[in-house]
């Protein structure tokens, strides 16, 4: 074991040397006996976004809440609680002393996103702009409209009539953001806030968040954000604070970082200030690792075509009209699809998995044309889909499901090793599918549809609910096994670094979100990505150590040149 737990770890895998040995008196918080336990706190500073990133049950949300005041730290002491006094007098010189005498006399108010939007209509009723309306207190504090701002850079507009309860995850991801952002505030707290966003969306959280700091008394304003999508925390951190330990048995704080600097040792596994290493390996997007997956393409051998398309899907008074432009794929290759909610990503996925028919085919079917109608559609495919929304209603284990749904796969040694191991199933296998959380549903929903014998699978958003440690594992599965069984995957991602790791090619897709959007035939990763970022208006660059893809500051130099030249993305 580590040493830390006082059961015996689970998490024996994780090889932690040299532990901080200070580390027990500088216990913040533990929730009982035998319960997690977060050992120091992230300071925030005046003026500036601190990011948080570490794994899921690592502590993060419990540092917000402890720093939000919403929580009174008990320095280890559950059985009995230490008061104020003793606790400011822990924190003494350290700039938490006078954060927390500010928090307590209540001269400082803090205001947080909470992490799970969907539980947001049981504690808040009414409609958007009603709501938005009452907590706006900046509109008057600032002396500028700050409701209208809120509205459009969150694309509120459209929805101030609507009541909380019929919200989408997006659409109520955005009404908490902007709920947060109107609020006069000392400390803004966003807990996970590209969660349920497209790529657009994220970015525009996230230069939200950035702008609380610009505007009047911003220089005295403390931000903090936890954020899985390591691409939008570097883009809207000024400093970073990795939490690392061993997920639900206890978690560090680090020092803070620069924002390159701690999400490289967040990836790296490695500590540079503190000697120390917490994971065993780095995770990484080395050129090496495409062009060896590369090599295999050498004996493509299946080619597959579909026609231009169109789908109409009507609902109620209003309808969304969709086409497709004709392309082909290959085995051994991952399309990853690009494109604003709305578009109709899942709409095409659902064509390709023989859900939906096109327009075309609708129509020669009803004239009696049944060969001109299968050329209308895509080809007869065997695939295995992943749908977006996952919500099982199976009552049994996952061992139960995955024995009913791949059977073969998930006795087979290289299933096991090369999907299972990875995406930590084996942690979950006697838990009852009913009794999962998120992120652990989504992995074993990946499992279950890399296991089951098909040519195409179609993977629609994989890393809703993972962590950044998790969607790095879980692109690398997808891809590993796409590339030894030889394969096809369409996958929809909005997470930029799964993204470029997974994307052989990609279809981008223009248009109006919900009301009529094209979908482009598959192009190349460089291609695409550039017409793609162009149509967002930011560029990006790649790490030299990890080769991570980051987004240019606007208006940056690289990103001025990148601009005038074109290049939207770059390859390596
Ligand atoms: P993160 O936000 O990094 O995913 P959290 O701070 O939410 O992690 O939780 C850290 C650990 O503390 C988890 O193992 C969680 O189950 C546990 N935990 C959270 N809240 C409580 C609580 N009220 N009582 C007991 N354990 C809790
Ligand atoms: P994406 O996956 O890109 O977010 P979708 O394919 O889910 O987009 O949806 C595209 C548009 O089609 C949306 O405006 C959605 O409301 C609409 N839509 C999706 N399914 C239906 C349906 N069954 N009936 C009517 N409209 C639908
Ligand atoms: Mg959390
Ligand atoms: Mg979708």
């Amino acid at each position: 074991g580590c040493g830390i737990c006082v059961k015996k770890c689970p998490f024996e895998a994780i090889n932690i040397i040299n532990l901080p040995k200070d580390l027990e008196r500088n216990t913040t918080h533990r929730y009982g006996p035998n319960s997690f336990k977060l050992h120091r706190l992230p300071m925030p500073r005046p003026g500036q976004v601190l990011g948080l990133v570490g794994t899921n049950g690592i502590g993060k949300s419990t540092a917000l809440k402890i720093l939000a005041g919403k929580m009174k730290p008990n320095l280890g002491r559950f059985d009995s609680p230490p008061d104020w006094e003793e606790i400011l007098v822990h924190f003494r010189g350290s700039d938490l002393q006078n954060y927390f005498t500010r928090i307590l006399e209540d001269t400082m108010k803090a205001t947080i996103k909470p992490q799970y939007v969907d539980h947001i209509p049981r504690a808040i009723k009414g409609q958007v702009e009603q709501v938005l309306r009452a907590k706006d207190d900046r509109s008057e504090a600032e002396g500028r409209d700050i409701f209208d701002w809120a509205t459009t850079q969150a694309e509120l507009k459209h929805l101030l009539k609507r009541d909380i309860r019929v919200l989408s995850g997006g659409e109520l991801q955005r009404f908490a953001i902007a709920a947060v952002a109107v609020q006069v505030s000392d400390v803004y707290m966003f807990d996970e806030p590209s969660s349920y966003l497209d790529v657009k969306q994220r970015l525009t959280a996230a230069n939200m968040i950035r702008e609380i700091l610009e505007s009047k008394d911003g220089d005295r304003r403390y931000v903090l954000v936890v954020e899985h999508d390591l691409a939008v925390l570097d883009y809207l951190s000024d400093y970073v604070c990795v939490l690392y330990g061993a997920p639900g048995a206890y978690g560090v704080v680090t020092m803070p970082f620069s924002v390159r600097q701690g999400i490289n040792a967040f990836l790296a596994g490695f500590i540079p200030t503190e000697n120390l290493r917490f994971r065993d390996d780095a995770l990484s997007f080395k050129v090496s690792e495409r062009a060896e997956a590369g090599d295999v393409k050498d004996d493509v051998m299946k080619q597959y075509y579909y026609p231009d398309m169109t789908k109409t899907q009507r609902r109620e008074k209003s309808q969304f009209i969709m086409h497709v432009d004709a392309g082909s794929f290959t085995d051994s290759e991952i399309i990853v699809l690009l494109g604003e909610n709305g578009t109709g990503k899942t709409t095409f996925v659902r064509m390709l998995a023989g859900l939906l028919k096109s327009d075309e085919q609708v129509k020669l079917e009803k004239e009696g044309m049944d060969y001109e109608a299968a050329q209308a559609g895509v080809p007869d495919l065997n695939v295995s889909y992943k749908p977006q929304k996952i919500a099982p209603k199976f009552e049994g284990t996952v061992r139960q499901l995955l024995h009913k749904r791949c059977r073969d796969a998930y006795v087979h040694p290289q299933f096991i090793s090369d999907v299972m191991k990875p995406l930590m199933i084996e942690n979950i296998i006697d838990n009852g599918v009913q009794s999962l959380s998120g992120g652990e549903l989504q992995r074993l929903a990946v499992t279950l549809a890399l296991g089951k014998p098909a040519d195409v699978y179609l993977i629609d958003e994989p890393s809703a609910y993972l962590d950044s440690e998790q969607r790095i594992n879980c692109a690398k599965v997808i891809k590993r096994f796409i590339m030894h069984s030889k394969k096809t995957a369409f996958v929809v991602e909005h997470d930029f670094i799964m993204a470029t790791y997974l994307a052989d090619r990609v279809v981008v897709y223009h248009g109006r979100p919900g009301i009529e959007a094209t979908a482009s035939a598959p192009q190349s990763l460089l291609t695409g990505m550039n017409q793609f970022l162009k149509s967002l208006q930011v560029t990006f660059r790649r790490d030299p150590v990890n080769f991570r893809p980051r987004i240019n500051k606007r208006g940056s130099q690289k990103d001025m040149e990148q601009k005038k030249n074109g290049n939207y993305f770059f390859y390596e």
